[in-house]
């Protein structure tokens, strides 16, 4: 059984075949999928939640993405605190600081993602995280507000992030990058982090895994992705899907009601 840790299924690009893409990932084996509340802005954050309410193995997060941290007010925090009660919200996220794209100002990325850090400790669920061409940051705003649990997702960071967060206790995830041959550096930490802090995602539809690059993505995929990283870690796609399932289930335990 697969899990894809990370996907947008709320995107329009399923809007054709959104059921049947679902179904595809069932058939493939997924068995649970983390839907990621951001749509494209803050004021659709709760746009993982119908689909999370309408499929028992779909569990959705909310938060806002550092590309659109310029466009938040004070009551999106608000909004954050009243959808993340739903029984079927597992986390805050993805939040965190692109400075690659810096498609909203640095100070604004800064406390938008110091501001939903603070909200999930205070909601005591975990945060996902998103970072790109901002590692040195990333750690310093981690270290002054130190989440309880957390994903660093679709890492493409070096050694010294992904050192920094096993020491503080999180996941690393793992998208279709990893599969990529210009990845070497990546593959190597996908082979050697501990079996109990690794995650698989497709983080679709963005980041098709090999073979299926360049296409949109989906969560069946994953299925591709965990087979790359077993190889490279001497295991069986299986056991590394069932490790995968279990690491799932301890970041992002289910409320129970
Ligand atoms: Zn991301
Ligand atoms: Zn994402």
């Amino acid at each position: 059984m697969f899990v894809d840790s990370h996907a947008h299924l709320d995107d329009p690009r399923f809007d054709s075949d959104r059921d049947a893409m679902l179904q595809r990932a069932w058939d493939a084996g997924v068995r649970k999928i983390l839907t990621i509340g951001n749509g494209s802005g803050p004021d659709e954050m709760g746009c993982g939640i119908p689909i999370a309410e309408s499929h028992d193995w779909i569990y959705a997060s909310v938060g806002v993405h550092p590309h659109d941290a310029a466009k938040v007010e004070e009551r999106h925090y608000s909004k954050i605190e009243q959808l993340a009660r739903h029984p079927k919200v597992l986390a805050i996220g993805e939040t965190g600081l692109d400075f690659y794209y810096d498609n909203s100002p640095r100070e604004a990325q800064r406390e938008v993602f110091r501001r939903q850090l603070e909200l999930a400790n205070a909601l005591q669920l975990p945060v996902i995280i998103h970072t790109r061409d901002a590692d040195a940051e990333t750690e310093e705003i981690l270290k002054q507000v130190r989440p309880q649990r957390g994903v660093i997702h679709c890492f493409t960071s070096g050694d010294k992030l992904a050192d920094f967060a096993l020491g503080i206790g999180f996941y690393i995830s793992f998208s279709g990058i990893v599969t990529f041959p210009s990845a070497k550096a990546l593959a190597e930490v996908a082979r050697r982090i501990p079996s109990d802090r690794i995650l698989l995602e497709t983080d679709c539809p963005y980041l098709a895994p090999v073979p299926h690059r360049g296409k949109r993505n989906e969560p069946g995929f994953v299925a591709d992705t965990t087979r790359f990283v077993a190889e490279l870690r001497g295991v069986t796609p299986d056991a590394l899907a069932a490790q995968a399932s279990a690491n799932f289930d301890r970041v992002f335990p289910p409320k129970t009601s």
